[in-house]
């Protein structure tokens, strides 16, 4: 692992070193088999092997409930904003919190199949924070009220499962957050990620769905692929699946268990993104984005309030050995995304490199 940098990328992110080790030894040959995982059929018993690791792994490291399906999908989290609509609307209506960028995409394509309603938008204040219940206008007659549980870009992060209506299944993007911390997967209908934060490489996504909310997909209009039933009743594998980013999405949840499950997870969390803000509130040179109380554990942003500056600051972290610091285009300023693999070092590191910074321009 020598001559790694600190990478504080939004994603694809950093991945645990034991779990790179891991796949640099079986490259070539994996566990005897004579190939590598990226060259093994999907139909084969090794591979069979593999997947139903993964899938065995993820269920123990989330407590995922015997009565959800968990599939291992392509397309990004982006083609589930459709297959969301075309899932689970029933009556056509579905009700959104537009807390980001994400949210706000995920509402768009799901207005192309139904009646969509806004929750909540914190849209007039740049999505600086995340509704608290009180806040939620949920329709009772929805199919679903849907959440990004960590927006990215903004730094916000629910602390709280939001309750809805009787028979209004929770929907939740948790795409930047996911095996950060435990969660109750059974308060909600729907939980999906693209892997490419905090639970592999690019090029999977993870739906995990209740059972009885499968089987009322339109077949007969839309595409088969987007069929969360059809990929269940073939365990994914409808169709080739990606096999080799689900290998390595094994190897990470392993790690996690092995690190002590998501409640080490959390913890660890916990003690990155607290060590960043207590900083940030400890002095007036940087400025951080999101409210207070709606503050991300795994996206830090703050700026220093002049663009020249902040275009410096990205510029010397990089020389200084810490990677994409930058902000996101439509927040500006900067963006530590500390995700599970950031060990404490590379926080300690970012803040010494801060006061220095500080130090240096005010
Ligand atoms: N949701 C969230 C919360 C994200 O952070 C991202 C990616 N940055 C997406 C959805 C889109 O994911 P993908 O690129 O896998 O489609």
């Amino acid at each position: 692992a020598d001559n790694r940098i600190y990478n504080f990328s939004a994603g694809p992110s950093m991945l645990p070193v034991p779990v790179l080790e891991r796949c640099a030894a079986d490259m070539l040959n994996y566990q005897g088999s004579g190939m590598s995982v990226m060259e093994m059929s999907h139909r084969s018993k090794v591979y069979d092997g593999i997947i139903k690791e993964t899938e065995a792994t993820l269920r123990r490291v989330l407590s995922i409930p015997d009565n959800y399906k968990v599939l291992f999908l392509q397309g990004g989290a982006t083609t589930q904003f459709a297959a969301i609509p075309m899932n689970l609307l029933k009556t056509g209506k579905a009700d959104y919190a537009l807390t980001g960028s994400f949210a706000s995409k995920a509402y768009k394509e799901a207005q192309k199949f139904g009646d969509m309603h806004a929750a909540f938008s914190s849209k007039e204040t740049n999505f600086d924070h995340v509704p608290t219940q009180d806040e939620l206008d949920i329709r009772p007659d929805a199919d679903y009220f849907y959440i990004c549980a960590n927006n990215t870009i903004y730094g916000t992060e629910y602390q709280y499962d939001p309750e809805t209506p009787a028979g209004v299944e929770l929907v939740a993007d948790m795409s930047s957050n996911i095996l950060s911390k435990p969660v109750d997967v059974s308060k909600y209908g729907v939980i999906y990620a693209g892997a490419q934060k905090n639970m592999g490489p690019a090029g999977v996504t993870v739906v995990i769905v209740r059972e009885d909310l499968l089987g009322n997909y339109p077949l007969e209009k839309y595409p088969v692929m987007l069929d969360w039933k059809t990929m269940a009743d073939k365990d994914s594998m409808y169709n080739t699946p990606p096999t080799y980013g689900i290998y390595v999405l094994g190897l990470v949840a392993k790690w996690v268990e092995d690190m002590g499950g998501v409640k080490a997870m959390q913890e660890r969390a916990e003690k990155r993104s607290s060590m960043l803000y207590d900083y940030l509130d400890s002095q007036d040179f940087y400025k951080t984005v999101a409210a207070k109380d709606s503050r991300s554990h795994m996206n830090v942003t703050f700026r220093t309030g002049n663009d020249e500056l902040d275009a410096k600051f990205a510029k010397e972290s990089m020389a200084a050995g810490m990677s994409n610091l930058k902000g996101h285009r439509s927040v500006g300023g900067m963006r530590a995304s500390i995700y599970n693999a950031m060990p404490i070092e590379g926080v300690e590191k970012l803040i010494d490199f801060m006061k220095k910074f500080a130090e240096e321009n005010k």
